[in-house]
């Protein structure tokens, strides 16, 4: 299907749960939205994630139950979500249908949030981040990256504090480009070539420091594509998610991608590796980056969800 990878750019405001066909459907149990992948349907309960997980999914279902807000009140916000369009086969860097997840979700547990999500890229009617709060980003990134042509765009909106989320791929911008320095200057990291690597490896998150991303959210492992040794800026970021990576995640040679001299003795080492990350702009304005988001059915684990749900919130609403 040639649409799938076109950039054919649509805008959803307020989007109904509508989720790639090809992986979910909408399903309603009494009053709890439930979000069903294709195979599979997890009611909330570990257990059965964790029996699918021993035995194989095979014809069973696995869904997401999402979550109500812990808050009480929160202020309105708008969120403007940019999917790059979906780029590798299904199951991975499903931007749009991981966007359409997660603003529906977000709206689920705060309906004080306004959403619109864009697919396809950088939206080409400007006016739509006129009062955003908060950006969030899922796309690929490297010389495609979406902030690339609209580098006066995106500063513009960072010089007014807007609040700024990047998943994944989105993280990586040219080495040393303008690009670069405006997601330094947006989440605080990025990820650079010759110095962070992308393994595929399970990361063991077992303590998670005290904030308001890490609210309620317990100690959790998760496989994924987790880059890590991030370049971060100088002054450093806030960790929220970390791990030390095993020796398995230097088994590639050397690249631009998969290792280099500095990260091997890093992990050799046993350093802990910042996979998720928070950062407050001195002029004001919040960024956080994560790493993970590869794999389109790790959004149903709820810890990483609702991590991602709570830096959302902590980015768009203002103190
Ligand atoms: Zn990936």
């Amino acid at each position: 299907m040639g649409v799938k990878f076109s950039t054919l750019q649509t805008l959803d405001r307020n989007p109904q749960p509508a989720y790639h066909a090809r992986l979910y459907q909408l399903t309603t149990r009494g009053d709890t939205p439930m979000y069903t992948f294709g195979r599979t349907s997890l009611t909330g309960s570990c257990l059965a994630l964790l029996a699918c997980l021993q035995g194989g999914c095979g014809s069973a279902e696995i869904s997401v139950q999402f979550h109500p807000a812990t808050a009480t009140t929160t202020p309105p916000a708008r969120v403007v979500f940019l999917a790059g369009p979906d780029s590798h086969l299904p199951g991975a860097h499903e931007h749009e249908a991981g966007t359409a997840l997660l603003s529906a979700a977000l709206r689920e547990r705060q309906p004080s949030i306004e959403t619109v999500n864009v697919y396809g890229g950088w939206p080409s009617d400007e006016s739509i981040f006129e009062g955003a709060d908060a950006l969030v980003m899922y796309c690929d990134g490297g010389d495609s990256h979406l902030v690339i042509d609209h580098l006066q765009t995106f500063n513009r909106l960072l010089d007014r504090g807007i609040g700024v989320v990047a998943l994944h791929y989105c993280v990586e911008v040219p080495r040393g480009s303008p690009a670069a320095d405006a997601m330094l200057r947006a989440i605080g990291g990025y990820f650079e070539t010759w110095w962070s690597v992308n393994p595929h490896w399970t990361a063991q998150f077992t303590r998670l420091p005290p904030h308001p991303v890490t609210r309620a959210i317990a100690p959790f492992s998760l496989e994924d594509e987790w880059y890590f040794n991030m370049r971060f800026v100088e002054g450093g970021v806030t960790p929220l998610l970390s791990a030390v990576a095993p020796p398995s995640t230097m088994e590639r040679w050397n690249g631009p991608h998969s290792g280099n001299d500095a990260v091997r003795k890093l992990v050799a080492d046993g350093v802990p590796q910042v996979l998720a990350w928070a950062f407050e702009r001195s002029g004001g304005g919040r960024g956080f980056g994560y790493t993970g988001g590869h794999y389109h059915a790790n959004w149903e684990n709820d810890a990483a969800r609702e991590l991602v749900l709570n830096a959302i919130e902590w980015v768009a609403v203002k103190p």
